[in-house]
């Protein structure tokens, strides 16, 4: 794993020694959101659609009113309930979504299809057989399905066939929680639209605003057709009028649950209220890997045109492929220790160290380093640029091991990554389940190791109960892919 490897076979350290006494651990939240400038106004009173029992009374594409109430309040009853209950295939779909096995069955542009087989893609996934149909049929879609399986190009290919490439404006807003993953998404769809002649440009914030009215404004006669945003740097933009709604046909939340819970939700709904009036036809994807039921009601309000929703049990989002170990410690303070002898004895080719704070994240660093492991830290506290620098340099591979807060819990694929190590249980459920995912994607194999004190002896618990999947004790010899 670092510098000091040597051998292959990892042996649970000495220190490795279960028995429990209970130790209270810094776990505050520092999931990284992109903030709204100061002058957004409040949204509050003035919503342009959507009648909601919840406090969302989203504007949102749509001027929903047009679309018939029928329609919405089965999504509704559809969505409520498979999120607490059943799931997969949208209850509101009576068709049940017919599966397409093969790109070419899909009758992709022909340029769009080249762009999938140059990026490697030989068959679609489960959630790209299911949802690229409905998005290429201009319908809603509430997309959920495991970490690593491919939503991305999903909703990517499916927006893109909605793109008239003659037209100079933007169509399709890809929203993202973090640059980071902006910048993967805007990766990716370069790869998928190459052929096409897509024009992409990617508009977040910590960068100056200039480049993005430069891009977009009236007279550029290359104006992106796909703009990946982050939501602070969207509402400016929009407010700015740099983008209008009119010309907008695919509004993608990516990592939708958590735009629409907590720090974005303000934000978010803002956007989508008035002054900014959306077409009616303007469709909304709605992506996650994770949905909790409140947060589907939430999403519920949003999705009206012919919708389709596809939820997974809770169980069934666990990852099968990604084997989950833990050590149990009795004192927060023997994880450092703990970890340098793991680092000692394993091979492995990338490995994210998750931990709950930038503090955390930096003294861990520090302490690591201090024992000769080469490695780099990424939190959200960090010049822009130096960000990106160690992404990068961990994206190529020349760092092997990052440890990074849950600003990279979400989205980030480095299919090289096979490894998460926990040194901290994160804060909320979900993250759980985003951060392990950062290994073992589209099906490769994965592993992660959690670092338990007492007090998170009991969190992992619950985790494991909610998921229905066991973390074992890392057993004495374990070989690590
Ligand atoms: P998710 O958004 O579901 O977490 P991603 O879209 O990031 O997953 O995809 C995970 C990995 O799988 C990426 O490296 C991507 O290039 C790859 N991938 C996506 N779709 C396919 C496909 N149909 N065939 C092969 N690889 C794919």
């Amino acid at each position: 794993m670092s510098s000091r490897g040597r051998s292959r076979a990892v042996k649970a350290p000495a220190s490795v020694v279960s028995s429990v006494s209970v130790v209270s651990v810094v776990s505050e939240s520092n999931v990284v959101v992109e903030s709204v400038p100061e002058s957004v106004p409040s949204t509050q009173g003035t919503p342009t659609f959507g009648k909601s029992d919840s406090d969302w009374d989203i504007a949102a594409p749509a001027a929903a009113k047009s679309v018939t109430e029928s329609v919405t309040n089965s999504v509704t009853n559809s969505v409520t309930e498979s999120a607490e209950s059943v799931a997969s295939v949208a209850e509101s779909d009576p068709d049940v979504l017919k599966e397409y096995k093969s790109f070419d069955e899909m009758e992709l542009p022909e340029e769009l299809l080249r762009g999938v087989y140059a990026s490697g893609f030989e068959r679609p996934s489960d959630i790209q057989t299911k949802a690229i149909i409905p998005m290429k049929e201009g319908r809603d879609v509430l997309a959920q399905a495991p970490s690593g399986t491919g939503k991305t190009a999903m909703f990517l290919i499916g927006g893109f066939t909605r793109i008239d490439i003659s037209r100079n404006e933007v169509q399709m807003v890809v929203i993202s929680p973090t640059r980071e993953l902006a910048d993967q998404t805007g990766n990716v769809a370069k790869a998928l639209g190459t052929f096409m002649g897509l024009r992409y440009h990617l508009a977040t914030g910590g960068v100056g605003v200039d480049t993005d009215l430069e891009k977009l404004g009236r007279g550029s006669t290359a104006i992106p057709h796909l703009l990946v945003v982050t939501p602070g740097r969207f509402y400016d933009l929009l407010t700015r009028k740099a983008v209008k709604p009119a010309t907008i046909r695919v509004l993608v939340l990516d990592e939708a649950d958590q735009l629409l819970d907590a720090k974005f939700k303000e934000q978010i709904q803002t956007i989508m209220s008035e002054p900014f009036i959306w077409p009616a036809s303007t469709q909304v994807a709605l992506v996650s890997a994770t949905m909790i039921p409140a947060i589907a009601a939430t999403a519920k309000t949003l999705l009206v045109r012919n919708p389709v929703t596809i939820l997974r049990e809770a169980d069934e989002v666990s990852l099968e492929g990604i084997r989950q170990f833990c050590i149990k410690l009795d004192r927060e303070d023997q994880k450092l220790m703990t970890l340098c002898d793991l680092s000692d004895h394993l091979t492995i080719k990338q490995c994210t160290i998750f931990v709950n704070t930038r503090a955390k994240a930096e003294w861990l660093m520090e302490q690591m380093r201090r024992q000769g492991f080469d490695l780099d830290c990424i939190h959200g506290d960090m010049d822009l640029k130096e960000r990106k620098r160690r992404m990068d340099s961990f994206r190529a591979g020349k760092i092997r091991v990052l440890i990074a807060t849950d600003l990279l819990a979400r989205g980030i694929d480095v299919q090289q990554i096979s490894l998460v190590i926990n040194y901290e249980l994160p804060v909320s459920r979900e993250n759980y389940i985003h951060r392990i995912g950062r290994s073992g994607r589209f099906g490769r194999k994965g592993a992660s190791i959690n670092l338990l004190d007492a007090r998170e002896v009991r969190i992992q618990a619950e985790i494991e109960e909610f998921y229905g999947k066991k973390v074992e004790d890392l057993p004495m010899d374990l070989d690590i892919y």
